[in-house]
């Protein structure tokens, strides 16, 4: 999927970005195995990922049609909506 960002102007490929934090991820391991498993189990699943912007992980970003990549491909300049 190709992207605008409104947070740092990247434009391009967007990136599954893991929900959650590594930090809360490894403390559930350290402290209780079965809850570690189950949220590392989350967060690499559809459900615990979301489409974003790979420099700022923001996830309001602006999709991009097929059409308005070849136009931004062509002249460098994405058509405003
Ligand atoms: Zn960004």
């Amino acid at each position: 999927m190709k992207i605008v960002c409104p947070s740092c102007n990247y434009v391009g490929e967007s990136a599954a970005i893991a929900k959650g934090s590594r930090k809360l991820e490894i403390t559930l391991w350290c402290c209780f195995i079965l809850p570690g498993m189950l949220y590392t189990m989350w967060r690499q699943s559809r459900d615990g990922q979301y489409q974003g912007c790979p420099q700022c992980r923001e996830g309001k970003v602006r999709l991009i049609s097929r059409k308005d990549w070849k136009t931004y491909e062509r002249s460098g300049k994405l058509p405003t909506i």
